[in-house]
């Protein structure tokens, strides 16, 4: 499983921050490096080449980031001063800060957190508690390219990628939420979905690099099989993810079951649905993983008993399970969200078809559920500089 090979700073986590030159100006200082960006073994490497010291001290480093939830380099104890004062002036742990946090008033305990970013480019991402598991909802994108017609994030287009160490991040923002609330240091976070704002197969370096950091032993450390990449479809990108050797979840936002409205729905899906369905089929073959489609529910668009037929045969060609969003609306778009009876009625459809498909809970309706919506409204207020949509939403949609 080795890391894609880094071909630029931003790809191994070193950012330049904002006020200082550019790393060709040979006067600037050195970039810091974004450490939550960086594999074990290139941490490693960089404490060896960087500061000069042994490489065990990488392990002290990790263990503090990912285990003791350091923030701080003056928090690691066991490093000496001056160490700790060289990690300072060259590094940095966390890249961001959270600008909002809203907790869902229906109870649930859904949270979402908009993290800015020192270029004031912001991105959503959401921690959905269950009694029987924590999930995190992260982005991988400031904004999204794929602007699909019901989406808030693909409302204004992409503004950038965002790095490895940036999408590492909002992980570790999320579990902190949940070891505090547990009142436990050593609580876990279960899930990772990549159904934020972003289309990740459209930041694929960086995005398999944060995953590989989420599943290193060493680093977070959780099982590639509790990660969950959601799609549009790429089919290139699709088949090169099979072939990383990263038993991960892979789930295809399809929401239409055919060309036509899925071209109207999904402008920037211009892929044939065959060549589609042919790449995932591929990426089951390599990896064993099932495919999940993911079908948001868009009152009178794409839920009649045509539509049933339709996406039972496409459920049934790859073999897989859907997951039903009911929309969740976004203020200025026209799609309705359907009534509770309305999606049971099209689950009984698919299921009658011998298609295994589940409604997902709405969760968090009252925190600007929808995608990229706590992201647009505090653009709104003016707390971001950017002008990008978002997304992430707590009932898990898209991309
Ligand atoms: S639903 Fe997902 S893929 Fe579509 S515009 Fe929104 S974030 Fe992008």
């Amino acid at each position: 499983m080795d890391l894609p090979a880094p071909n630029s700073l931003s790809q191994i986590g070193l950012r330049v921050l904002p006020g200082t030159a550019s790393p060709s100006d040979p006067s600037a200082a050195p970039p810091k490096a974004h450490l939550l960006g960086l594999s074990p073994d290139e941490l490693k490497a960089w404490v060896a080449s960087d500061l000069q010291q042994p490489a065990w001290r990488a392990g002290q480093i990790l263990e503090w980031i990912y285990r003791k939830d350091a923030r701080d380099f003056a928090a690691m104890s066991n490093l000496s001063a001056a160490l700790r004062e060289q990690l300072r002036e060259r590094a940095m742990i966390y890249a961001g800060n959270v600008a909002r946090e809203s907790v869902s008033e229906a109870g649930d305990g859904t949270t979402k957190l908009l993290v800015q970013w020192p270029d004031a480019a912001t991105v959503e991402c959401v921690w959905i508690p269950t009694d029987e598991r924590d999930t995190a909802c992260i982005s991988s994108q400031v904004g999204c390219p794929v602007g699909c017609r019901f989406c808030a994030s693909g409302l204004d287009g992409v503004v950038r990628n965002l790095t490895a160490g940036e999408i590492v991040e909002q992980a570790l923002l999320i579990r902190s939420r949940i070891r505090a609330a547990a009142n436990d240091p050593a609580a876990r976070l279960d899930n990772i979905v990549f159904m934020g704002m972003g289309e990740p197969l459209a930041n694929y370096d960086n995005v398999v690099r944060a995953i590989r950091i989420l599943n290193h032993p060493d680093a977070f450390g959780l099982g590639a099989r509790k990660i969950t990449l959601s799609t549009v479809g790429l089919p290139v990108q699709i088949r090169r993810l099979a072939e990383e050797g990263v038993q991960l979840n892979l789930a295809l936002s399809l929401h239409a079951p055919n060309e036509t409205l899925r071209r109207e729905l999904i402008p920037w899906g211009k892929v044939p649905l065959p060549d589609l369905l042919d790449a995932c089929r591929y990426y089951f073959e390599k990896t064993g993983r099932e495919i999940t489609l993911e079908y948001i529910l868009l009152r009178d668009v794409n839920m009649s008993p045509q539509h049933a037929r339709e996406l039972a045969e496409v459920a049934r060609s790859l073999r897989c399970n859907i997951n039903l969003l009911r929309y969740n609306p976004v203020p200025g778009l026209p799609f309705v969200r359907p009534s509770a009876e309305e999606a049971v009625r099209f689950q009984a459809a698919l299921r009658q078809r011998g298609v295994n498909a589940h409604t997902r809970r709405s969760r968090g309706r009252r925190i600007d559920a929808a995608c990229g919506q706590l992201r647009r409204s505090t653009i709104a207020a003016g707390v971001d500089s950017n002008s990008a949509g978002s997304s992430s939403s707590s009932e898990l949609p898209t991309p």
